[in-house]
């Protein structure tokens, strides 16, 4: 595996950025005096060997840094069991504020506004706009724990798992969009306690994590199903969603199939 650290700068000038050209990195930086110079990004692995003077150089112009980690073909493979994210968050569901979005989806009964804990899905997602996805599985913007894919796809890749599907409809005229559904995932395993560290809504006193991808994700307890969510929460603020975790089987059926727009964090050996 490789841990590979995305950096958010803010460059002054042009001095700073031969600064990073010198140890071989190339800032993209918009034109001088411009609005939004200086505002740029890399990425970058912690097996360059560059990784340690960069690390040095990088602090005094970091304004984000997002961790995520990289696996080998073979850790992926042997994996029994993987946590699948979305590459790709496209658009939000309709036009309605983030409130009313969950009131016309979920069921708030035990809804936490703090932390976020407690949507249960009662009704179809009601999107703006969709396109042709092909083979792209992708999200919604607000939503860290839902998978849409075409309807062929569902029928020749997951339905064969005995997942089972949402419908999703136009917000505009509330019809079904034929194209696309939402995978309907139903099952939940929880995880091993000891992978990660929890806090405590003070509202609520619900517990969820940071999500964190350093290394390989948390190990399940059980595998329920090809397809299941963490009964465990993660995310920060008033943001909580499930991770999301598939079968080895699943994962090389998906693979297979060439579908796009997924990440994969095998889980540890167990
Ligand atoms: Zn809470």
């Amino acid at each position: 595996m490789e841990i590979i650290h995305h950096f958010g700068l803010k460059i002054r000038s042009v001095a700073d950025a031969r600064a990073f050209a010198n140890l071989g990195v190339h800032l993209e930086l918009g034109s001088e005096g411009q609005p939004g110079f200086g505002v740029t990004g890399f990425d970058i692995s912690e097996n360059d060997p560059r990784w340690f003077e960069v690390q040095r150089l990088v602090q005094e112009f970091k304004i984000t840094e997002f961790v995520k980690t990289r696996f080998s073909e073979v850790e992926n493979r042997s994996a029994r069991v993987l946590c699948m994210f979305a590459s790709l968050q496209k658009g939000y569901p309709s036009d309605a504020s983030y409130l009313d979005f969950l009131a016309e989806t979920y069921d708030l009964g035990s809804y936490c506004l703090h932390c976020g804990a407690g949507l249960v899905q009662v009704r179809p997602f009601r999107i703006k706009s969709w396109r042709n996805l092909n083979r792209t599985v992708w999200q919604l913007n607000w939503v860290f724990d839902e998978f849409l894919v075409a309807r062929e796809i569902w029928m020749d890749v997951f339905k064969p798992y005995g997942i089972e599907c949402w419908p999703v409809l136009s917000a505009q005229t509330g019809a079904e969009v034929d194209s696309i559904v939402q995978l309907r995932i139903v099952h939940e395993g929880h995880l091993d306690a000891t992978d990660f560290a929890t806090i405590a809504c003070t509202h609520c006193g619900r517990k969820k994590s940071p999500l964190n991808l350093r290394g390989f994700a948390p190990l399940p307890t059980v595998v329920p199903s090809p397809i299941f969510k963490s009964f465990d929460l993660f995310g920060s603020g008033a943001n909580a969603f499930h991770r999301v975790y598939v079968s080895g089987e699943l994962f090389s059926e998906i693979q297979r199939k060439g579908l796009r727009g997924l990440d994969f964090y095998p889980c540890g050996p167990s």
